[in-house]
């Protein structure tokens, strides 16, 4: 509730995802708190309309235009306004809100983020592809706007949280935890056959398909450090990563006089979601409490550059900057989805992300729109190369 006591005004970019189920989850627990103005999906025209009903929702947008008679259909007398194409979603995103959630996955997710920015309230950033793709467009259009950006993403949350934002100049260190993925333990051969289903088979978070593949080749830790570097004013290699197998550590800031803060919790994303929410007061949600006698032990290793050789792309992509972290996301996003369609194996992800990012050197762009060329150049040449790995 705002101190006025009328309700935060929220709409949610990606609602039928797994960060948008957790954060409307938490919203219908809190009804007098929130009022919904809009939610998007892409294609799930069922979970919106059951999304819209369940909250109240003014708006209920489709990405797909072909999608919205049905979409009609579903919401008929409910009184929710049923909307459609990409151009509907962009404008839900200006809503005029006071916090938008930003949960799309992918660079499609880009537009609208910017277009909430642009709109000046609080923005719950989850879609760190556009971070990662548009960093400094992204930070600079906020800047402008006045908009208050709070990381939803629990390691980018947990800095937020320990972060003194008064002091930047005392923080030496940021250390991103990494549960190291399904297969932390496995060896290259059984890696290399590895299938779709083991891959998005997390060990300790449940997740969209795209993020789950991600923390398997440990790209997501990669596409992190460049989320990182753009919401904390460090210099890159002071954004470090641990692998921490127990998921209980969500990240840690060390100060110059080798103080560490860290934030723990269960391993569930309504936490940093609730975060964000309630920001900068504090809401209960019903999630498991944290039992340190029952966890016993935490263990902490260094990440396997042999085994993940996506977190040194990012590291690279993060060193030369310019169009290369845009390149490796986009190369990742076509690498990813041809690895859950079974096109090619689970090592050949990283091996096209790294192929992609060498061959192509665009000049840096400076609009959005010349991100989304990059972005398309980039996954024209991905999909040139799935050819050659496809088995
Ligand atoms: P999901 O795949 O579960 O959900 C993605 C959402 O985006 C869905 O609502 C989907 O709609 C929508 N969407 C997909 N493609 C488009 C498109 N082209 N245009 C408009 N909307 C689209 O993803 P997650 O919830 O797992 O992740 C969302 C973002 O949050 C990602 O960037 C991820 O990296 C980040 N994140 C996720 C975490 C997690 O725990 N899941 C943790 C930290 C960050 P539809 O359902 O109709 O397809
Ligand atoms: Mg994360």
């Amino acid at each position: 509730m705002n101190t006025a006591g009328s309700p935060k005004t929220v709409t949610i970019l990606g609602a039928t995802g797994s960060v948008g189920r957790s954060t409307l989850d938490l919203i219908a627990r809190n009804p007098a708190r929130f009022e919904v103005f809009a939610l998007t999906a892409h294609r799930d025209v069922a979970g919106l309309a059951e999304a819209a009903r369940r909250v109240g929702a003014r708006q209920a947008v489709i990405g797909d235009e072909s999608l919205v008679p049905s979409l009609r259909e579903a919401l008929s007398g409910t009184g929710v306004e049923a909307l459609g194409g990409e151009a509907a979603v962009i404008e839900a995103a200006g809503s005029g809100a006071q916090w938008t959630m930003a949960a799309i996955v992918g660079c499609a997710g880009l537009k609208p983020v910017m277009h909430a920015l642009e709109g000046g309230g609080t923005v719950a950033l989850a879609n760190k592809e556009a971070l990662v793709s548009a960093g400094h467009l992204l930070v600079n259009s906020a800047k402008s706007s006045g908009a208050t950006v709070l990381p939803v993403d629990s390691e980018h949350n947990a800095i937020f949280q320990c972060f003194d934002r008064s002091h930047p100049g005392s923080v030496s260190r940021v250390i991103l935890t990494a549960s190291g993925g399904p297969f932390r333990r496995c060896s290259l051969a059984e890696m290399r056959v590895a299938t779709a289903a083991q891959a998005v088979a997390h060990p300790n978070w449940s997740m969209g398909a795209k993020i789950s593949v991600d923390s398997a080749t440990l790209m997501n830790k990669g596409l992190e450090l460049i989320e990182a570097f753009h919401l904390f004013p460090l210099p890159a290699e002071a954004f470090q990563v641990v692998i921490h197998p127990q998921s209980v550590i969500h990240s840690l800031v060390e100060y110059v006089d080798g103080s560490v803060l860290a934030q723990l919790g269960a391993p569930d994303m309504r936490i940093p979601i609730a975060f964000t929410l309630a920001w900068p007061d504090r809401m209960e949600t019903p999630c498991e409490r944290l039992d340190l006698v029952r966890i016993g032990s935490l263990e902490f290793e260094e990440p396997d550059s042999q085994r993940f050789p996506a977190l040194g792309l990012a590291r690279e992509a993060l060193r030369s900057g310019g169009a290369k972290p845009a390149i490796l996301s986009a190369a990742n996003e076509i690498a990813v989805a041809s690895f859950l369609e079974s096109r090619i194996g689970f090592l050949d992800i990283a091996s096209i992300a790294g192929e992609t990012l060498a061959g192509f050197d665009p000049p840096e762009p400076r609009s959005i729109d010349e991100v989304l060329e990059v972005d398309r150049q980039a996954r024209a040449i991905a999909v040139a190369q799935i050819g050659k790995f496809a088995s």
